[in-house]
Protein backbone atom coordinates (compact mmCIF):
# COMPACT_ATOMS: atom_id res chain seq x y z
CA UNK A 1 0.00 0.00 0.00
CA UNK A 2 2.82 1.98 0.89
CA UNK A 3 4.74 1.33 -2.30
CA UNK A 4 1.43 2.04 -3.97
CA UNK A 5 1.36 5.54 -2.86
CA UNK A 6 5.18 6.11 -3.05
CA UNK A 7 4.48 5.57 -6.86
CA UNK A 8 1.88 7.79 -7.04
CA UNK A 9 3.44 10.83 -5.32
CA UNK A 10 6.86 9.89 -7.42
CA UNK A 11 4.53 10.08 -10.28
CA UNK A 12 2.56 12.87 -9.85
CA UNK A 13 6.11 14.78 -9.38
CA UNK A 14 7.45 13.98 -12.56
CA UNK A 15 4.47 15.35 -13.96
CA UNK A 16 4.29 18.53 -11.70
CA UNK A 17 8.34 18.61 -13.08
CA UNK A 18 7.15 18.85 -16.61
CA UNK A 19 5.22 21.97 -16.53
CA UNK A 20 7.63 24.57 -16.33
CA UNK A 21 6.70 28.44 -15.17
CA UNK A 22 8.96 31.40 -15.89
CA UNK A 23 8.97 35.17 -14.82
CA UNK A 24 10.74 37.17 -17.63
CA UNK A 25 11.94 40.44 -16.77
CA UNK A 26 12.88 42.82 -19.88
CA UNK A 27 14.96 46.12 -19.16
CA UNK A 28 13.28 49.54 -20.25
CA UNK A 29 14.72 50.30 -23.42
CA UNK A 30 13.32 48.68 -26.56
CA UNK A 31 16.04 47.24 -28.00
CA UNK A 32 16.65 45.48 -24.67
CA UNK A 33 13.46 44.80 -23.98
CA UNK A 34 11.91 43.11 -27.76
CA UNK A 35 14.77 40.72 -27.59
CA UNK A 36 13.83 39.46 -24.03
CA UNK A 37 9.92 39.64 -25.07
CA UNK A 38 10.33 37.58 -27.96
CA UNK A 39 12.15 35.25 -26.12
CA UNK A 40 9.20 34.67 -23.53
CA UNK A 41 7.15 34.31 -26.24
CA UNK A 42 9.29 31.66 -28.32
CA UNK A 43 9.32 29.56 -24.73
CA UNK A 44 5.86 29.95 -24.40
CA UNK A 45 5.03 28.79 -27.70
CA UNK A 46 6.37 25.57 -26.20
CA UNK A 47 4.34 25.28 -23.22
CA UNK A 48 6.17 27.23 -20.73
CA UNK A 49 3.73 29.34 -18.73
CA UNK A 50 5.55 33.13 -18.93
CA UNK A 51 5.32 36.02 -17.01
CA UNK A 52 6.36 38.97 -17.83
CA UNK A 53 6.77 41.81 -15.16
CA UNK A 54 7.00 45.27 -16.31
CA UNK A 55 5.38 48.98 -15.74
CA UNK A 56 2.67 50.58 -18.28
CA UNK A 57 5.00 52.83 -20.13
CA UNK A 58 7.37 49.88 -21.39
CA UNK A 59 4.50 47.52 -21.90
CA UNK A 60 3.23 49.49 -24.48
CA UNK A 61 5.68 48.62 -26.84
CA UNK A 62 4.85 44.67 -26.46
CA UNK A 63 1.31 44.62 -24.97
CA UNK A 64 -0.23 44.04 -28.96
CA UNK A 65 1.99 40.96 -29.48
CA UNK A 66 1.34 39.25 -26.07
CA UNK A 67 -2.50 39.60 -26.47
CA UNK A 68 -1.56 38.16 -29.91
CA UNK A 69 -0.67 34.98 -28.39
CA UNK A 70 -2.44 34.69 -25.60
CA UNK A 71 -5.05 34.66 -28.35
CA UNK A 72 -3.41 31.86 -30.32
CA UNK A 73 -3.81 29.92 -26.67
CA UNK A 74 -0.39 30.08 -25.49
CA UNK A 75 0.61 30.62 -21.72
CA UNK A 76 1.50 34.55 -21.75
CA UNK A 77 0.73 37.05 -20.18
CA UNK A 78 2.12 40.65 -18.78
CA UNK A 79 2.30 41.74 -14.98
CA UNK A 80 2.08 45.18 -14.80
CA UNK A 81 3.83 46.84 -11.67
CA UNK A 82 3.51 51.38 -11.31
CA UNK A 83 6.30 52.85 -11.94
CA UNK A 84 7.76 54.80 -8.71
CA UNK A 85 7.54 58.48 -8.37
CA UNK A 86 10.65 60.24 -8.96
CA UNK A 87 10.78 64.07 -7.90
CA UNK A 88 11.64 65.42 -11.24
CA UNK A 89 10.73 62.90 -13.69
CA UNK A 90 7.50 63.66 -15.42
CA UNK A 91 4.67 60.83 -15.37
CA UNK A 92 4.84 58.75 -18.40
CA UNK A 93 8.57 58.81 -18.83
CA UNK A 94 9.45 54.92 -17.60
CA UNK A 95 11.95 53.68 -20.30
CA UNK A 96 15.42 54.66 -22.28
CA UNK A 97 14.85 55.06 -26.06
CA UNK A 98 15.94 57.70 -28.18
CA UNK A 99 12.93 60.13 -27.05
CA UNK A 100 14.26 60.68 -23.33
CA UNK A 101 16.09 63.93 -23.01
CA UNK A 102 19.39 63.28 -21.71
CA UNK A 103 19.27 65.43 -18.34
CA UNK A 104 16.46 62.69 -16.99
CA UNK A 105 18.19 59.68 -18.00
CA UNK A 106 19.45 59.28 -14.38
CA UNK A 107 16.39 59.65 -12.95
CA UNK A 108 14.52 57.03 -15.02
CA UNK A 109 17.64 54.97 -13.80
CA UNK A 110 17.18 56.34 -10.51
CA UNK A 111 12.92 54.99 -10.96
CA UNK A 112 14.16 51.93 -12.37
CA UNK A 113 16.24 50.93 -9.57
CA UNK A 114 13.41 51.57 -7.10
CA UNK A 115 11.18 48.58 -8.63
CA UNK A 116 13.58 46.34 -7.23
CA UNK A 117 11.55 45.60 -4.22
CA UNK A 118 8.15 45.78 -5.73
CA UNK A 119 9.59 43.01 -7.87
CA UNK A 120 11.10 41.06 -5.20
CA UNK A 121 8.11 40.73 -3.30
CA UNK A 122 6.23 39.87 -6.56
CA UNK A 123 8.79 36.85 -7.71
CA UNK A 124 7.83 35.37 -3.95
CA UNK A 125 4.33 35.62 -5.44
CA UNK A 126 4.61 34.34 -8.10
CA UNK A 127 6.57 30.94 -7.54
CA UNK A 128 8.18 30.59 -10.97
CA UNK A 129 10.41 27.32 -11.37
CA UNK A 130 13.14 29.98 -12.88
CA UNK A 131 13.99 33.84 -14.02
CA UNK A 132 14.80 35.32 -17.13
CA UNK A 133 15.91 38.69 -16.16
CA UNK A 134 18.19 41.31 -18.80
CA UNK A 135 22.08 41.88 -17.57
CA UNK A 136 21.10 45.09 -15.91
CA UNK A 137 18.80 43.63 -13.15
CA UNK A 138 22.08 42.39 -11.44
CA UNK A 139 20.58 42.32 -8.10
CA UNK A 140 17.86 39.49 -9.72
CA UNK A 141 20.39 36.76 -9.48
CA UNK A 142 20.66 36.98 -5.71
CA UNK A 143 17.18 37.16 -5.76
CA UNK A 144 16.59 33.72 -7.62
CA UNK A 145 19.34 32.40 -5.63
CA UNK A 146 17.17 33.49 -2.16
CA UNK A 147 13.89 31.63 -3.81
CA UNK A 148 16.64 28.30 -4.81
CA UNK A 149 15.47 28.70 -7.89
CA UNK A 150 18.16 29.29 -11.45
CA UNK A 151 18.48 33.13 -13.09
CA UNK A 152 19.25 33.18 -16.49
CA UNK A 153 20.52 36.39 -17.59
CA UNK A 154 19.52 37.51 -20.84
CA UNK A 155 23.26 39.14 -22.30
CA UNK A 156 22.03 42.10 -24.57
CA UNK A 157 23.94 41.60 -27.75
CA UNK A 158 26.57 39.27 -29.34
CA UNK A 159 28.75 36.43 -28.78
CA UNK A 160 31.61 38.29 -30.19
CA UNK A 161 30.46 41.61 -28.42
CA UNK A 162 31.32 39.65 -25.24
CA UNK A 163 34.18 37.70 -26.06
CA UNK A 164 35.90 41.08 -27.30
CA UNK A 165 34.82 42.69 -24.59
CA UNK A 166 36.61 40.28 -22.31
CA UNK A 167 39.54 40.17 -24.13
CA UNK A 168 40.03 44.37 -24.07
CA UNK A 169 39.68 43.20 -19.93
CA UNK A 170 41.88 40.40 -19.77
CA UNK A 171 44.95 41.57 -22.30
CA UNK A 172 43.97 45.62 -22.26
CA UNK A 173 45.95 46.22 -25.71
CA UNK A 174 44.59 49.29 -26.38
CA UNK A 175 47.38 50.45 -23.55
CA UNK A 176 50.30 48.75 -25.70
CA UNK A 177 49.34 51.33 -28.91
CA UNK A 178 51.28 54.24 -29.39
CA UNK A 179 47.82 56.69 -30.36
CA UNK A 180 44.30 56.53 -30.40
CA UNK A 181 44.02 55.29 -33.67
CA UNK A 182 46.69 53.32 -34.10
CA UNK A 183 44.81 49.74 -34.63
CA UNK A 184 45.22 47.09 -32.07
CA UNK A 185 44.41 43.27 -32.23
CA UNK A 186 42.19 41.88 -29.95
CA UNK A 187 44.14 38.95 -28.57
CA UNK A 188 42.99 35.46 -28.20
CA UNK A 189 39.73 35.54 -30.39
CA UNK A 190 39.05 33.27 -33.07
CA UNK A 191 40.14 35.14 -35.71
CA UNK A 192 42.18 38.52 -36.12
CA UNK A 193 40.25 41.02 -35.37
CA UNK A 194 41.58 44.93 -35.06
CA UNK A 195 40.54 47.91 -33.53
CA UNK A 196 41.26 51.20 -32.48
CA UNK A 197 41.24 52.63 -29.36
CA UNK A 198 38.63 55.54 -29.59
CA UNK A 199 36.28 52.58 -31.35
CA UNK A 200 36.12 50.68 -27.62
CA UNK A 201 33.65 51.96 -25.47
CA UNK A 202 34.76 55.22 -23.00
CA UNK A 203 34.03 52.81 -20.08
CA UNK A 204 36.25 50.35 -21.28
CA UNK A 205 39.37 52.80 -21.71
CA UNK A 206 38.86 54.73 -18.65
CA UNK A 207 36.85 54.34 -15.35
CA UNK A 208 33.44 55.75 -15.05
CA UNK A 209 30.40 54.95 -13.49
CA UNK A 210 29.68 52.30 -16.52
CA UNK A 211 32.67 50.34 -16.11
CA UNK A 212 31.50 49.50 -12.30
CA UNK A 213 27.82 49.04 -13.68
CA UNK A 214 29.48 46.26 -16.37
CA UNK A 215 31.70 44.87 -13.55
CA UNK A 216 28.47 44.33 -11.69
CA UNK A 217 26.99 42.30 -14.51
CA UNK A 218 30.17 40.62 -14.92
CA UNK A 219 29.69 39.36 -10.77
CA UNK A 220 25.93 38.90 -11.23
CA UNK A 221 26.45 36.62 -14.08
CA UNK A 222 28.95 34.16 -12.33
CA UNK A 223 26.17 33.92 -9.91
CA UNK A 224 23.59 33.08 -12.34
CA UNK A 225 22.64 29.60 -13.84
CA UNK A 226 23.77 30.40 -17.38
CA UNK A 227 22.94 33.10 -20.00
CA UNK A 228 20.73 33.61 -22.69
CA UNK A 229 22.00 35.35 -26.23
CA UNK A 230 20.06 36.40 -29.30
CA UNK A 231 21.86 34.63 -31.67
CA UNK A 232 22.84 31.59 -33.59
CA UNK A 233 25.42 28.63 -33.86
CA UNK A 234 25.07 29.33 -38.23
CA UNK A 235 26.08 33.09 -37.44
CA UNK A 236 28.80 33.32 -34.50
CA UNK A 237 28.80 29.66 -33.16
CA UNK A 238 32.64 30.23 -32.99
CA UNK A 239 32.25 33.36 -30.74
CA UNK A 240 29.52 31.15 -28.99
CA UNK A 241 32.07 28.38 -28.37
CA UNK A 242 34.82 30.40 -27.28
CA UNK A 243 32.62 32.49 -24.84
CA UNK A 244 31.58 29.54 -23.23
CA UNK A 245 35.14 28.44 -22.60
CA UNK A 246 36.70 31.31 -21.79
CA UNK A 247 33.97 32.04 -19.40
CA UNK A 248 33.76 28.71 -17.62
CA UNK A 249 29.47 29.75 -17.92
CA UNK A 250 26.98 28.02 -19.26
CA UNK A 251 25.26 29.63 -22.39
CA UNK A 252 22.89 28.98 -24.86
CA UNK A 253 22.28 31.04 -28.25
CA UNK A 254 18.46 30.71 -28.83
CA UNK A 255 17.90 32.98 -32.01
CA UNK A 256 16.96 34.78 -33.72
CA UNK A 257 14.09 34.87 -31.43
CA UNK A 258 12.19 37.70 -33.79
CA UNK A 259 12.12 35.18 -36.51
CA UNK A 260 10.52 32.10 -34.29
CA UNK A 261 7.68 34.71 -32.73
CA UNK A 262 7.21 36.77 -35.60
CA UNK A 263 5.80 35.19 -38.59
CA UNK A 264 2.17 36.78 -39.01
CA UNK A 265 2.00 39.87 -40.87
CA UNK A 266 0.23 41.16 -37.42
CA UNK A 267 3.16 40.16 -35.64
CA UNK A 268 5.23 41.63 -37.64
CA UNK A 269 3.63 45.05 -37.85
CA UNK A 270 3.04 46.22 -34.11
CA UNK A 271 6.46 44.80 -33.12
CA UNK A 272 8.17 47.15 -30.62
CA UNK A 273 5.71 50.04 -30.93
CA UNK A 274 2.73 51.91 -29.43
CA UNK A 275 0.12 52.51 -31.58
CA UNK A 276 0.03 55.81 -31.50
CA UNK A 277 3.62 55.78 -33.18
CA UNK A 278 3.59 53.66 -35.86
CA UNK A 279 4.42 55.07 -40.02
CA UNK A 280 0.79 54.78 -41.60
CA UNK A 281 1.26 52.50 -44.26
CA UNK A 282 2.37 55.02 -47.28
CA UNK A 283 5.56 53.09 -47.43
CA UNK A 284 4.18 49.89 -48.86
CA UNK A 285 2.40 51.24 -51.54
CA UNK A 286 5.95 53.21 -52.68
CA UNK A 287 7.78 50.18 -51.99
CA UNK A 288 5.64 48.22 -54.19
CA UNK A 289 6.54 50.35 -57.17
CA UNK A 290 9.85 49.81 -56.80
CA UNK A 291 12.18 47.09 -58.80
CA UNK A 292 13.80 44.16 -56.87
CA UNK A 293 16.87 44.69 -54.58
CA UNK A 294 16.71 48.36 -55.65
CA UNK A 295 15.92 50.06 -52.46
CA UNK A 296 18.22 50.74 -49.72
CA UNK A 297 17.11 51.07 -45.96
CA UNK A 298 18.69 53.41 -43.73
CA UNK A 299 17.79 53.17 -40.14
CA UNK A 300 20.29 53.95 -36.97
CA UNK A 301 17.55 51.76 -34.33
CA UNK A 302 15.53 53.02 -31.31
CA UNK A 303 18.17 54.78 -29.55
CA UNK A 304 20.16 56.86 -31.88
CA UNK A 305 20.39 60.80 -31.71
CA UNK A 306 22.21 62.62 -34.44
CA UNK A 307 23.46 65.68 -34.99
CA UNK A 308 21.93 68.35 -37.83
CA UNK A 309 25.07 68.29 -39.60
CA UNK A 310 25.49 64.29 -39.66
CA UNK A 311 21.69 64.18 -40.96
CA UNK A 312 22.57 66.59 -43.72
CA UNK A 313 25.81 64.48 -44.56
CA UNK A 314 23.45 61.70 -44.97
CA UNK A 315 20.89 63.61 -47.07
CA UNK A 316 24.13 64.79 -49.11
CA UNK A 317 24.94 61.15 -49.53
CA UNK A 318 21.33 59.74 -50.54
CA UNK A 319 21.64 62.53 -53.38
CA UNK A 320 25.06 61.60 -54.44
CA UNK A 321 23.94 58.02 -54.63
CA UNK A 322 21.08 58.58 -57.00
CA UNK A 323 19.39 55.50 -56.46
CA UNK A 324 15.76 54.71 -54.31
CA UNK A 325 16.07 54.99 -50.16
CA UNK A 326 13.98 54.57 -47.35
CA UNK A 327 15.41 56.60 -44.63
CA UNK A 328 13.95 56.61 -41.04
CA UNK A 329 15.04 59.78 -39.92
CA UNK A 330 12.23 60.18 -36.86
CA UNK A 331 11.44 64.09 -36.09
CA UNK A 332 13.85 66.19 -37.05
CA UNK A 333 13.59 68.46 -34.33
CA UNK A 334 14.25 65.51 -31.95
CA UNK A 335 17.63 64.73 -33.43
CA UNK A 336 19.29 68.07 -34.39
CA UNK A 337 20.95 70.28 -31.86
CA UNK A 338 20.79 72.74 -34.92
CA UNK A 339 17.20 73.90 -35.97
CA UNK A 340 18.61 76.23 -37.97
CA UNK A 341 19.66 73.56 -41.12
CA UNK A 342 16.69 71.94 -40.69
CA UNK A 343 15.24 73.97 -44.16
CA UNK A 344 17.84 71.69 -45.94
CA UNK A 345 16.63 68.40 -44.67
CA UNK A 346 12.71 69.74 -45.42
CA UNK A 347 13.94 71.16 -48.74
CA UNK A 348 15.88 67.64 -49.02
CA UNK A 349 12.44 65.54 -48.12
CA UNK A 350 10.39 67.09 -50.36
CA UNK A 351 12.49 67.10 -53.44
CA UNK A 352 13.01 63.38 -53.11
CA UNK A 353 9.35 62.57 -52.52
CA UNK A 354 8.17 64.72 -55.57
CA UNK A 355 11.18 62.84 -57.89
CA UNK A 356 9.46 59.70 -56.35
CA UNK A 357 12.99 58.34 -55.18
CA UNK A 358 13.13 58.55 -51.73
CA UNK A 359 10.49 58.04 -48.73
CA UNK A 360 11.17 59.54 -44.83
CA UNK A 361 9.80 57.67 -42.16
CA UNK A 362 9.13 59.86 -39.36
CA UNK A 363 7.69 57.29 -37.04
CA UNK A 364 8.39 53.69 -35.75
CA UNK A 365 8.93 52.02 -38.62
CA UNK A 366 7.59 48.50 -39.30
CA UNK A 367 10.93 47.65 -39.99
CA UNK A 368 10.35 43.75 -40.20
CA UNK A 369 7.68 43.84 -42.73
CA UNK A 370 10.13 46.72 -44.74
CA UNK A 371 13.39 44.25 -44.56
CA UNK A 372 11.52 41.94 -46.15
CA UNK A 373 9.59 43.47 -48.87
CA UNK A 374 11.42 42.35 -52.60
CA UNK A 375 12.72 45.72 -53.45
CA UNK A 376 14.82 46.12 -50.49
CA UNK A 377 18.45 45.84 -51.18
CA UNK A 378 20.41 46.61 -48.92
CA UNK A 379 20.91 47.95 -45.36
CA UNK A 380 22.68 50.87 -43.83
CA UNK A 381 22.63 50.06 -40.14
CA UNK A 382 24.18 51.30 -37.10
CA UNK A 383 25.20 47.53 -35.81
CA UNK A 384 22.64 47.39 -33.27
CA UNK A 385 22.16 43.42 -32.54
CA UNK A 386 18.54 43.28 -33.57
CA UNK A 387 19.24 45.70 -36.80
CA UNK A 388 21.72 43.17 -37.11
CA UNK A 389 20.14 39.95 -36.76
CA UNK A 390 16.83 41.30 -38.95
CA UNK A 391 19.15 42.48 -41.78
CA UNK A 392 20.58 38.70 -41.70
CA UNK A 393 17.31 36.85 -42.14
CA UNK A 394 16.16 38.72 -44.60
CA UNK A 395 19.28 38.23 -46.72
CA UNK A 396 20.09 41.41 -46.80
CA UNK A 397 23.79 42.86 -46.88
CA UNK A 398 25.10 45.72 -44.79
CA UNK A 399 27.13 48.97 -44.88
CA UNK A 400 27.69 49.50 -41.31
CA UNK A 401 27.95 53.15 -39.39
CA UNK A 402 28.33 51.94 -35.76
CA UNK A 403 28.10 53.89 -32.85
CA UNK A 404 27.76 53.09 -29.44
CA UNK A 405 27.60 49.81 -27.23
CA UNK A 406 28.96 47.02 -28.54
CA UNK A 407 28.29 48.05 -32.14
CA UNK A 408 31.55 48.49 -33.09
CA UNK A 409 32.35 45.04 -32.46
CA UNK A 410 29.61 43.99 -34.14
CA UNK A 411 31.12 45.58 -37.17
CA UNK A 412 33.86 43.27 -37.30
CA UNK A 413 31.61 40.49 -37.11
CA UNK A 414 29.72 41.77 -40.35
CA UNK A 415 32.68 42.96 -42.14
CA UNK A 416 35.89 41.16 -41.01
CA UNK A 417 34.56 37.81 -40.15
CA UNK A 418 31.21 36.85 -42.26
CA UNK A 419 32.08 39.88 -45.17
CA UNK A 420 28.65 40.56 -45.10
CA UNK A 421 28.79 43.81 -44.67
CA UNK A 422 30.99 47.08 -45.99
CA UNK A 423 32.52 49.44 -43.70
CA UNK A 424 31.44 53.48 -43.47
CA UNK A 425 34.47 53.81 -41.43
CA UNK A 426 33.16 55.43 -38.52
CA UNK A 427 36.39 56.16 -36.30
CA UNK A 428 35.04 57.28 -32.74
CA UNK A 429 32.71 54.87 -30.08
CA UNK A 430 30.27 57.56 -28.26
CA UNK A 431 27.76 57.39 -25.42
CA UNK A 432 24.17 56.45 -26.85
CA UNK A 433 22.47 59.56 -25.62
CA UNK A 434 24.50 62.27 -27.43
CA UNK A 435 25.20 63.53 -30.79
CA UNK A 436 29.19 62.82 -30.51
CA UNK A 437 31.33 65.17 -32.47
CA UNK A 438 32.73 63.05 -35.37
CA UNK A 439 30.56 64.04 -38.52
CA UNK A 440 30.50 61.36 -40.71
CA UNK A 441 31.81 62.48 -44.33
CA UNK A 442 29.48 62.07 -47.22
CA UNK A 443 32.08 60.60 -49.32
CA UNK A 444 32.41 57.90 -47.18
CA UNK A 445 28.71 56.91 -47.02
CA UNK A 446 28.42 57.10 -50.75
CA UNK A 447 31.37 54.85 -51.41
CA UNK A 448 30.24 52.26 -49.16
CA UNK A 449 26.39 52.56 -49.80
CA UNK A 450 27.54 52.50 -53.89
CA UNK A 451 29.52 49.41 -53.47
CA UNK A 452 26.83 47.66 -51.44
CA UNK A 453 23.95 48.11 -53.89
CA UNK A 454 26.35 47.98 -57.06
CA UNK A 455 26.25 44.89 -59.20
CA UNK A 456 30.21 44.60 -58.63
CA UNK A 457 31.83 40.94 -58.08
CA UNK A 458 32.26 42.17 -54.28
CA UNK A 459 28.54 42.86 -53.93
CA UNK A 460 26.89 40.26 -55.43
CA UNK A 461 29.68 37.67 -53.30
CA UNK A 462 28.24 39.51 -49.94
CA UNK A 463 24.82 39.46 -50.99
CA UNK A 464 25.39 35.12 -51.65
CA UNK A 465 26.97 34.74 -48.57
CA UNK A 466 24.29 36.86 -46.70
CA UNK A 467 21.31 35.01 -48.45
CA UNK A 468 23.21 31.46 -47.22
CA UNK A 469 22.86 33.09 -43.30
CA UNK A 470 19.37 34.10 -43.99
CA UNK A 471 18.73 30.23 -44.71
CA UNK A 472 20.51 28.97 -41.70
CA UNK A 473 18.62 31.27 -39.65
CA UNK A 474 15.43 30.21 -40.90
CA UNK A 475 16.15 26.44 -40.53
CA UNK A 476 18.09 26.52 -37.06
CA UNK A 477 14.53 27.41 -35.36
CA UNK A 478 13.30 24.33 -37.09
CA UNK A 479 12.75 21.04 -35.86
CA UNK A 480 16.52 19.79 -35.13
CA UNK A 481 17.82 22.82 -35.90
CA UNK A 482 20.66 24.25 -33.78
CA UNK A 483 18.52 26.76 -31.92
CA UNK A 484 15.79 24.74 -31.65
CA UNK A 485 17.91 21.48 -30.17
CA UNK A 486 19.51 23.96 -27.63
CA UNK A 487 15.99 25.63 -26.36
CA UNK A 488 14.37 22.09 -26.19
CA UNK A 489 17.80 21.21 -24.17
CA UNK A 490 17.59 24.19 -22.00
CA UNK A 491 14.08 23.13 -20.71
CA UNK A 492 15.10 19.58 -20.26
CA UNK A 493 17.78 21.24 -17.94
CA UNK A 494 15.45 23.05 -16.43
CA UNK A 495 12.60 20.38 -15.71
CA UNK A 496 15.43 18.12 -14.20
CA UNK A 497 16.48 20.95 -11.70
CA UNK A 498 12.90 21.15 -10.70
CA UNK A 499 12.31 17.79 -9.82
CA UNK A 500 15.57 17.54 -8.14
CA UNK A 501 13.83 20.20 -5.90
CA UNK A 502 10.37 18.58 -5.76
CA UNK A 503 11.93 15.38 -4.61
CA UNK A 504 13.74 16.91 -2.11
CA UNK A 505 10.86 18.60 -0.56
N1 LIG B 1 12.91 49.36 -34.89
C1 LIG B 1 11.74 49.38 -35.60
N2 LIG B 1 11.32 50.57 -36.13
C2 LIG B 1 12.02 51.72 -35.98
C3 LIG B 1 13.23 51.69 -35.26
C4 LIG B 1 13.66 50.49 -34.73
O1 LIG B 1 11.07 48.36 -35.76
O2 LIG B 1 11.57 52.75 -36.47
C5 LIG B 1 13.33 48.09 -34.26
C6 LIG B 1 14.26 47.28 -35.10
O3 LIG B 1 13.54 46.39 -35.92
C7 LIG B 1 15.08 46.57 -34.05
C8 LIG B 1 15.07 47.51 -32.87
O4 LIG B 1 14.00 48.39 -33.06
O5 LIG B 1 14.45 45.38 -33.67
C9 LIG B 1 16.34 48.31 -32.72
O6 LIG B 1 17.28 47.52 -32.11
P1 LIG B 1 18.81 47.55 -32.45
O7 LIG B 1 19.46 46.53 -31.58
O8 LIG B 1 19.02 47.37 -33.90
O9 LIG B 1 19.29 49.01 -32.12
P2 LIG B 1 19.13 49.95 -30.81
O10 LIG B 1 17.74 50.42 -30.80
O11 LIG B 1 19.50 49.13 -29.62
O12 LIG B 1 20.09 51.03 -31.06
Amino acid sequence: METATTATASSNVAKAAETLRAVFLPFPSTSHTIRVVDTARVFAMYGVDITIITTPGNAKIFQSSIDHDAARGRPIRTHLISFPEVLGLPQGLETFSAHTPPHLVNLVAQGVSLLQEPIKQLFRELNPDFIVSDMFFTWSADAAAELGIPRLVYLGGSFIAMSARLSVEQFSPHTKVESDSEPFLLPGLPHELKMTRLQLPIHAREHNDFTDIMKAVKESEMKSYGSLFNSFSEFEGAYEEHYKKTTGTKSWGVGPVSLWVNQDESDKGVRGSASEEREPEGWLTWLDSKTEDSVLYVSFGSMTKLSTSQLVEIAHALDDFGHGFIWVVGKFEENGENEGENGFLKEFENRVVAENRGYLIRGWAPQLLILEHPAIGGVVTHCGWNTTLESVIAGLPMATMPLFAEQFYNEKLLVDVLGVGVSIGVKKWRNWNVVGDEIVKRENIVKAISLLMGGGEEALEMRRRVRELSDAAKKTIQPGGSSYNKVKGLFDELKALKLQKLNHK
